[in-house]
């Protein structure tokens, strides 16, 4: 049975990064019928107010992902929390001290800046040599009375390759001796990040990691710790950055690229989903799919290895799928909010059937609503089309709209045989001085909505 999860520190809001990898995760365990688990990583504690992980539940749940486990509604595996789990690991540092594979180590942070600052002018990698690994049982007891808080440090091997797969980098090979023994425990006692991050995967039953590329150097060391423990090592899959178009890491250059962010603008949860599902995973459908979809077309040798550049003109054309998914009554309860009461009463159905279309983000709809309902703002193309008749046409359309009264077809028809114009030479000159722009939604929907009284006021503007 498959088993992954998501393992954010809520350190800010949900940015496009971490929600693809939630997604990613996500869609691997729904593809395979398996378990979703949310895990918080929020041993960071100056960085983990709790508003973010309120933020960060409502986020993902607006996203569309669920989970089986989690903090909110508990499992078999809990708590859910790092900051609940401190107590778990001690038994497994023991454990580690007592089969000799991880020791004390006292050294300050100026003795280990002195070594790596010889490491360097020497051309060497800095890794810690290992001057507390052999220390006697007395020489640590001296230590202790002094009051030295030691670091836990791994002991690696000196020699042998550790060989790590990766589903989607392949097996990756590294020698031991280049590691170097590593802090698994910190002096004030709290557990380094790679290390609660690996034991808590295997006591929650994980078999499966995605996440971000920028922990794949991670990935041989936590392979280490489950293997000296005797816990089970889970599959790993590490997914490409994502990237501005500018090419710097999405996170850092568009870190107010958040779903809150693109929620706060309009865009649609399906859209997004569309969006980034596509963002390093192959599908061979071009549709909008639901999610539901995008899970049973998911498959972890689609994902790819080349990094994902964020691409605006995508994700607007998924928004505008989304949108056309969207039945009437649906599409404006996502508009209400964001168009000020700017839509009268009992024009709302009518209002939305007819601008649809035309759509991408609720700031399109105010912008219609206020051509409809309001004054709408005339662009320079509209201005031209208007003086590019003259008044006569506009007398016409006039008397001709009212002896219509407020029919379309039957005015269009009888400004036709009034004025001679026909086609675009006529359409294109009402729609300008109707809605101040030269294209848009259909008129003959639009008309209704204007109403003839603003309609007229608008022609006879025309006319000056
Ligand atoms: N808390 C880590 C992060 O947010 C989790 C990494 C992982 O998924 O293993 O980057």
């Amino acid at each position: 049975n498959l088993k992954s999860r998501f393992a954010p520190s809520p350190t800010g809001y949900l940015h496009l990064g971490n929600a693809r990898t939630a997604l990613f995760a996500w869609l691997a365990a729904r593809s395979m019928n398996g378990t979703f688990i949310l895990r918080l990583e929020d041993t960071d504690q100056q960085r983990s107010p709790d508003i973010y992980e309120k933020a960060l539940l409502e986020d993902l749940q607006w996203f569309g992902i669920d989970w089986d486990e989690g903090p909110d509604r508990g499992g078999d595996h809990g708590p859910y929390r790092q900051m609940e789990r401190l107590a778990l690991y001690d038994a497994y540092y023991a454990q580690l001290q007592m089969t000799g594979q991880a020791y004390p180590c006292y050294c300050s942070a100026d003795d280990l800046a002195a070594e790596r600052a010889v490491q360097r002018s020497a051309g060497k990698a800095p890794r810690y040599g290992g001057r507390c690994r052999y220390l006697s049982a007395g020489a640590r007891a001296a230590r202790e009375a002094a009051g030295m808080r030691p670091t836990l440090r791994f002991h690696i091997p000196d020699q042998g390759t550790l060989s790590v797969p990766d589903l989607v980098w392949g097996e990756r090979h590294y020698a031991l001796a280049d590691l170097g023994d590593f802090v698994i425990r910190r002096s004030d006692g709290s557990p380094a990040f790679f290390f609660a991050n690996a034991i808590d995967d295997a006591l929650m039953g994980v078999n499966l990691v995605l996440r971000g590329e920028d922990h794949l150097t991670n990935t041989p060391r936590q392979i280490l710790i489950l293997q000296a423990l005797g816990l089970p090592v889970p599959d790993y899959g590490h997914l490409p950055l994502l990237l501005g178009a500018d090419g710097q890491p999405l996170s850092k250059r568009y870190g107010a690229v958040s779903l809150r962010d693109l929620r706060g603008t309009g865009y649609l949860a399906p859209a997004v989903l569309n969006y980034l599902a596509r963002l390093g995973h192959h599908y061979s459908a071009t549709a909008f799919l639901d999610s539901a979809a995008l899970a049973q077309g998911f498959a972890l040798t689609q994902i790819s290895k080349a990094p994902g550049h964020f691409d605006a003109v995508q994700l607007q054309h998924w928004q505008h799928e989304a949108v056309q998914s969207l039945d009437d009554a649906a599409a404006w309860n996502w508009l209400a909010p964001h168009l000020q009461d700017k839509v009268p009463r009992g024009q709302e159905i009518p209002f939305v059937a007819a601008v649809r279309a035309n759509i991408v983000l609720p700031a399109d709809a105010l912008d219609w609503a206020e051509r409809c309902f309001a004054t709408p703002a005339m662009d320079a193309e509209a201005a031209a089309a208007i003086t590019g008749v003259g008044p006569e046409f506009w007398a016409a359309a006039q008397t001709t709209l009212q002896v219509a009264d407020g029919d379309y077809r039957l005015w269009t028809k009888a400004l036709q045989q009034a004025s001679g114009q026909r086609g675009k030479s006529l359409f294109m000159p009402l729609r300008a001085a109707l809605t101040g722009r030269t294209h848009g939604p259909e008129l003959a929907a639009l008309l209704p909505l204007i109403g003839e009284e603003r309609a007229l006021t608008r022609l006879h503007a025309a006319a000056q």
